[in-house]
């Protein structure tokens, strides 16, 4: 494997955990050609809307690994964040978020043995970014979850925790409110576990998942579960073990792999010379392991919790008053290469397998598909009480019949929830009458046959898969 590795210092922070990174891993020994790249503000304000230039995705391309630092992401309107668009852009689907308890860095936690590692979808899910106003009041977000990528991402995390001798992998969804989308990983997970009898395997409802890391750490080994849920698990368990400042990560694919910090930019510490650089380094060490230079990251891994040991400690652990400085944090590191800590003993690991694409983009074929009707979303001021009959006097001639209508989920025509505050966007149900043939000129037809009185803003087939509904009922509906 090549010594070669793109550098983007990042915003904030950045610069100050990627420079203490960099200077232990060539104290360690390890020559790395380190081309130096930028995405994030600075290419923001360049006027480069994905915050990610091209001759840094030149430099990926031909490197295919990245040591990186936070990048900053604007709020609001406007600009995707940088991260994401270079997580998607190379297509790193596995963020790998481990966080074990620390030597000298006590928490509420310490002595319990918190050892356990957040594998996170890394580009479907609500990250797909697909976002539209629905109505002037009404914001909408696509939520996509894939059987490829549910496949792809239950895998990596059996074979990770194969990889490095772990005994059990959780999948935590809220498949039990989104069937569909949350139940594929649920489903997906399931399915794998068969093939990997070696591991112990269950499903546990995220919201409990969460309740359970708070109050018993240490029954977990290998989390999997979907993008926005280890975003936010994955900010938690770092908390277990010290905070942000501890926490590591590695977004992996099949081609790139991409090592930053969990944490973000952290303004307010920038150019301070205070922050914990911990996370970086760790960072950097999943890098070198991933480089198979695995006697380095042994030996700065060490080192590190030596340095911790000794009570050698930034401010984010004892205080910014008191705290060691971030390059006096990492000096104190290098001083301290060779050395180790009795009872921490290194997960060396080997070689993660990570599963290969597949070229074909359909996985999962149908033998029968029907179309049995429409869900027609309306931008409308009109009550239930009157969408409904406008729109069931519309339709009389039609194959399709009005259903039901629902507003954010719920029904509220016919015999509808009359407590539901309704906003503009209803949600209007068609299904074909039984004598309807189902066609798709006959949906064209219904909605030429509305838009003159209601005004539709889009439209979902409600389709049958091998007999199976695939789609969910309203809250409410028969
Ligand atoms: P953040 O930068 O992670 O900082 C939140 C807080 O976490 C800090 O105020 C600090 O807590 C603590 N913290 C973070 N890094 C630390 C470190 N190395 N050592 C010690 N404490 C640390 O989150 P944010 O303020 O929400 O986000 C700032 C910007 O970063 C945003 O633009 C966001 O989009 C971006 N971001 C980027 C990435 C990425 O590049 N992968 C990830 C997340 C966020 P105290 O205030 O308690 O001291």
């Amino acid at each position: 494997m090549s010594n070669q590795v793109t550098v983007i210092p990042g915003d904030g922070v950045g610069p100050e955990c990627i420079s203490a990174a960099q200077r232990i891993i060539d104290a360690a020994g390890v020559d790395i050609e380190w081309d130096h790249q930028e995405a994030g503000e600075s290419v923001f304000r360049r006027g480069i809307a994905s915050g990610v230039p091209q001759e840094t995705i030149d430099s990926i391309t031909r490197t295919r690994l990245v040591l990186k630092g936070p990048l900053g992401t604007p709020v609001g309107f406007g600009e995707k964040s940088a991260n994401v668009t270079l997580r998607k852009l190379f297509e790193t689907y596995a963020n790998i978020r481990p966080v074990r308890e620390l030597p000298g860095v006590s928490t509420r936690y310490s002595g319990s043995g918190v050892d356990l590692v957040v594998v996170r979808e890394n580009v479907e899910d609500l990250y797909a970014g697909i976002e539209h106003m629905q109505t002037p009041g009404v914001a909408q977000c696509l939520k996509l979850i894939s059987n490829k990528g549910s496949e792809k991402i239950a895998r990596t995390a059996f074979e990770f925790a194969r990889s490095e001798g772990r005994k059990s992998v959780v999948c935590a969804t809220k498949s039990n409110i989104m069937k569909l989308t949350e139940g594929e990983l649920k489903r997906t997970f399931e399915r794998v576990a068969l093939e990997y009898p070696d591991i112990e395997s269950h499903h546990m409802i995220i919201d409990n998942a969460a309740h359970q890391l708070v109050k018993r750490p240490e029954q977990f080994d290998v989390i999997v579960t979907t993008n926005m849920n280890g975003d936010i698990l994955s900010d938690l368990t770092s908390a277990l073990v010290g905070g942000l400042g501890f926490a590591p990560s590695a977004n992996l694919g099949s081609g790139v792999a991409i090592f930053e910090a969990v944490h973000g930019s952290a303004p307010k510490y920038a150019g301070k010379n205070a922050i914990n650089p911990t996370a970086v380094i760790l960072s950097s060490v999943m890098m070198l392991k991933h480089m198979q230079h695995f006697d380095a990251a042994e030996t700065i891994e060490n080192a590190l919790f030596a340095t911790l040991q000794k009570g050698v400690l930034t401010g984010d652990v004892v205080g910014y008053d008191r705290g060691t400085s971030t390059t006096d944090f990492a000096s104190a590191i290098i001083d301290n290469l060779g050395e180790s800590v009795d009872g921490y003993t290194i997960r060396r690991g080997r070689p993660l397998a990570m599963p290969a694409p597949v070229a074909n983009p359909v996985t999962v074929v149908a033998e029968q598909r029907r179309v049995v009707g429409v869900d027609v979303f309306v931008e409308s001021g009109l009550m239930p009480h009157e969408l409904g009959p406008l729109l069931d006097g519309l339709v009389e001639s039609s194959p399709l019949r009005l259903k039901m209508i629902s507003n954010r989920g719920t029904k509220v025509y016919p015999d509808g929830n009359s407590n539901i505050d309704v906003v503009d966007h209803y949600r209007c149900r068609f299904v074909l009458r039984e004598d309807g043939e189902q066609t798709r000129a006959g949906i064209r037809d219904l909605l030429s046959t509305i838009e003159g009185d209601v005004d539709w803003v889009h439209i979902e087939l409600l389709q049958e898969f091998d007999g199976a509904a695939a789609y969910t009922k309203a809250q409410g509906e028969d």
